[in-house]
């Protein structure tokens, strides 16, 4: 199973950290020792002094394909749910720096925790969905599919080009603005509509 991440695929959030708006989707990944779920806490790494939470839709691909054409993109993915993309955000300005991959500061344990999957057929318009997170129950993070640079169909389209879409696989579909730092003794919550599907406590 293969995780995929895309970076900046919302403007105000591409902005807020001062990247470019990209013209082609930036994608990357993380390995599966990522994944966190059923709500398992986020335990701090010491390696880094700034970890940063970051809120984003994720797919379930639910079909093998390969070079998938737009017009049949949308039966590649079934499921989605909300996921929290932790950054190490110091690291990665320094892998930034120095033009380096951004695996240590996105892959490491832990990194991606995942909620519960709700089947495609009970979200309506893929292209408008409301989701959140609060961090200790403020609101931080709140965005909509609309404002996606690359849509989902666009996403599974692209990907498919560099690799085999496999049955499973997970996409990370990117952040909207408002990501900031996270600390120990934090509950994060992330909602889909008024719907909870995450919790993730910082330990
Ligand atoms: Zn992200």
């Amino acid at each position: 199973m293969k995780i995929f991440c895309i970076g900046r695929n919302y403007i105000e959030h591409a902005k807020e950290l001062s990247n470019p708006v990209p013209k082609k989707p930036l994608v990357f990944s993380k390995p599966q020792t990522a994944l966190v779920r059923e709500n398992r806490p986020f335990f701090y790494p010491d390696f880094s002094k700034d970890i940063h939470h970051e809120i984003e839709i994720v797919l379930k691909v639910c079909k093998l394909g390969k070079y998938i054409a737009p017009k049949f993109a949308h039966k590649y993915y079934n499921e989605i749910t909300l996921g929290i993309d932790f950054t190490a955000r110091d690291i990665q300005n320094q892998l930034k720096a120095k033009g380096h991959p951004w695996l240590l500061a996105k892959g490491f344990d832990g990194s991606a925790p995942i909620g519960k999957w709700l089947p495609i057929e009970d979200i309506g318009d893929v292209n408008n969905i409301d989701f959140s997170m609060t961090k200790n129950g403020e609101a931080v993070q709140i965005g909509n599919t609309k404002d996606l640079i690359f849509d989902f169909d666009y996403l599974i389209t692209y990907i498919s080009q560099f690799f085999t879409l496999q049955i499973g696989d997970l996409i990370f579909t990117g952040t909207p603005a408002g990501v900031g730092p996270v600390v120990i003794g934090d509950k994060l919550e992330g909602f889909l509509g008024d719907q909870k599907l995450l919790e993730c406590n910082i330990k």
